[in-house]
């Protein structure tokens, strides 16, 4: 597929032919004003006419596309100012085909393009005005001021549609960025960064409201002998399996979160601590259930450690330290069971470090 620059003059060809055109158009209302000469009228038609089909040529036939063009958008900007002494300074074409080259040149997006063409356009003004001569007719009589119309109008137009869709375009961007910031790619669950935010709202929420919350710290056991056992692969399609489980359990309020290798937090809102350690309860309970296709003899099991929010809870980092707290003693006393940080006391499971037959 050709690449954004390779497809420059393409779509810098139809613009070209455009813009030029339409400025040749108020280039020519000046010179019949004036009944200008012969040579003056072929030096108008030459470059709003004849030009953008040769800059075309000249881009498509270079072996550095890109550059060429950048060359021939260049050579735009001095043409452009070379029409100046030509129409007499006539003030109104003259200043809008100036302006309107440089804006051409900003759109772009390429740095510094707009800097380099005003060099660019004093040449070709210079030269122009040392081969036709420097004539003062600054009026811009009503004829000349209609054949400006649509060139300003057109010209307002396209740009404003160039900048519309790249606002689209960005916009878009922004979203999926700030998705991919968000969920962890191994698990679809929400990654860390995003988590924690939502956890502090909670706690916030907590502090002002009261509104209750409990988090729920999990850890899968002995994950580091699956992975010794039956490599990486198999350690990430655990980690996925008990994803599912998890994502299964929470309701569309909740905030499920991958926190690190094989640790899971989950914030389920609303919800007090008994609700909690059921839910934690099923979530353990599957993923003791859990048999992967290509492995049914592999088992997996995790410990949870639930916390309640509580107003002691300065910071989140308070909040986590319970539920982390309450996770050491669910894997102190045995793994595979979920304490809750009020009690300290597992719920009945009995311990049950990973194994596989296989
Ligand atoms: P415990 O029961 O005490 O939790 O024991 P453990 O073996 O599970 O110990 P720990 O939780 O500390 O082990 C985490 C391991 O997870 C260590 C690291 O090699 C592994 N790990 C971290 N991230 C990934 C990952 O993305 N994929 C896989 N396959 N392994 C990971
Ligand atoms: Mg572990």
């Amino acid at each position: 597929m050709a690449t954004y620059e390779q497809q420059m003059p393409r779509r810098v060809y139809p613009l070209r032919v455009l813009g030029m055109g339409l400025g040749g158009v108020v280039v020519a209302v000046v010179l019949w004003q004036r009944q200008a000469s012969l040579l003056a009228w072929l030096g108008m038609v030459l470059p709003c006419f004849v030009w953008p089909h040769l800059a075309y040529q000249l881009s498509r036939r270079s072996a550095d596309p890109y550059r060429a063009e950048i060359r021939n958008l260049l050579a735009d900007s001095a043409l452009a100012a070379a029409l100046v002494p030509l129409m007499h300074f006539s003030l109104l074409p003259s200043v809008l085909l100036c302006t309107l080259t440089l804006v051409d040149k900003i759109t772009t997006g390429i740095r510094g393009l707009w800097a380099r063409s005003i060099p660019a356009m004093l040449a070709g003004g210079a030269a122009s005005a040392a081969l036709t001569g420097v004539h003062w007719a600054p009026e811009s009589p009503l004829p000349i001021i209609l054949a400006c119309l649509p060139v300003m109008a057109l010209h307002t137009l396209s740009v404003s549609m160039v900048s519309y869709r790249l606002i689209r375009k960005v916009s878009q961007q922004n979203l999926l960025l700030d998705e991919l910031r968000r969920v962890d790619t191994l698990t679809g669950l929400y990654g860390r960064g995003h988590w924690q935010e939502q956890a502090e709202a909670a706690l916030r929420r907590h502090h002002t409201g009261l509104d209750a919350a409990c988090m729920l710290m999990m850890d899968i056991d002995n994950f580091k002998q699956i992975n010794d056992q039956h490599g990486h692969t198999v350690g990430d399609e655990v980690i996925r399996a008990v994803a599912h489980v998890v994502r299964g359990n929470v309701r569309a309020t909740d905030c499920a979160g991958r926190y690190g290798g094989d640790e899971f937090a989950i914030l389920l809102a609303g919800m007090e601590t008994a609700e909690a350690v059921a839910v934690a309860e099923r979530i353990r309970a599957q993923t003791e259930a859990i048999r992967l296709r290509d492995m049914p003899a592999l088992r997996m099991t995790a410990s949870i450690g639930v916390a309640a929010a509580h107003t002691r809870h300065g910071a989140l980092r308070a909040w986590m330290d319970a539920a982390d707290a309450a996770l050491y003693v669910a894997k102190n006393a045995g793994r595979n069971r979920v304490t809750d940080s009020s009690t300290d006391a597992g719920s009945a499971a009995a311990p049950q470090p990973a194994t596989s037959d296989s």
